[in-house]
């Protein structure tokens, strides 16, 4: 029987990346999005002639009850879930300075990037908990797509630095939680990845990759993401729990 994999933001950026090499690494998918199924068919499609069977999720993970009806969903549908990649996110809606930006960006930006992994990794541990009481072959792991945000301060995006802290948190005390039931839980901290998310700062970034702000002097893509992440499903690192991947081309390296 196949693994599971459950992507929430799988249909497009660096999700579709992670979802595409669970594909080929040999897990069915779930794949959430705020978008409808239609918009999203085409990416989905393309999944599914990987060898994927995919299921469709729609809907805010920022929703107490979208949550769990996604994942009552995928036990309908699959009987089963190995992996959960909490990987939806946005950026403010407008990037303003911390003195100015207001107490709705912050919220809309940590319900979405922090409460909502926060509480489905939650809900997606209790039931990983209760398959491996079932069947002791049972293998899940849980990764959270964060940022070098988390470490790096952007004074004009403070909400979106906020969030990405807090889930580099979750993922230490999800793991320190989960070790005894040997599910590990890792963070992927990606840099500046070629994506819908950053398309509006296309030329500032263009700008600072050439001026050799990473060490690796070029844009990072979602393939890069959806490698380590596939590697990290797969089992590659199996005594590494609660540990941090960069993917950032040694944009943090620190250089002098
Ligand atoms: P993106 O191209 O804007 O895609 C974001 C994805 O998240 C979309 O699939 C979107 O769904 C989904 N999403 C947004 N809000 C959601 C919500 N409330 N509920 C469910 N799904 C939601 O962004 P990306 O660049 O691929 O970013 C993916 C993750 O990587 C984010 O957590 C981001 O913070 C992080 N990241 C990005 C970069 C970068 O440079 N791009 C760097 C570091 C970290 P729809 O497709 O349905 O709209």
């Amino acid at each position: 029987m196949k693994k599971v994999a459950f992507i929430t933001g799988g249909s497009r950026g660096i999700g579709y990346g992670i979802a595409e090499h669970l594909a080929r690494a040999g897990f069915d998918l779930a794949i959430n999005g705020v978008r409808p199924e239609e918009a999203a068919r085409e990416a989905l499609d393309s999944l599914r002639t990987v060898g994927a069977e995919v299921l469709y999720c729609q809907g805010d993970v920022a929703s107490t009850e979208t949550r769990r009806t996604m994942l009552d969903n995928i036990r309908s549908h699959f009987g089963r879930l190995n992996v959960l990649v909490n990987n939806a996110g946005v950026a403010p809606k407008e990037r303003r300075d911390i003195l100015e930006a207001t107490e709705e960006s912050f919220q809309y930006v940590l319900t979405t990037n922090l409460q909502g992994a926060y509480f489905l990794t939650q809900a997606a541990a209790n039931w990983m908990i209760e398959q491996k009481s079932e069947q002791s072959d049972f293998t899940g792991c849980i990764v959270n797509v964060s940022s070098i945000s988390a470490t790096v301060a952007s004074v004009n995006r403070g909400e979106y630095c906020v969030a990405k802290a807090g889930l580099s948190m979750t993922t230490q005390l999800f793991a320190a939680r989960l070790g005894e039931f040997d599910i590990p839980v890792y963070e992927v901290r990606p840099g500046i990845i070629r994506t819908d998310m950053t398309a509006g700062v296309t030329s500032k970034y263009d700008k600072l990759i050439d001026d050799g702000l990473c060490v690796q002097k070029r844009w990072g893509y979602p393939d890069d993401v959806g490698r380590a992440v596939a590697a990290l499903a797969r089992g590659d690192f199996p005594y590494s729990t609660g540990q941090v991947i960069l993917i950032d081309g040694g944009l943090t390296l620190p250089r002098l």
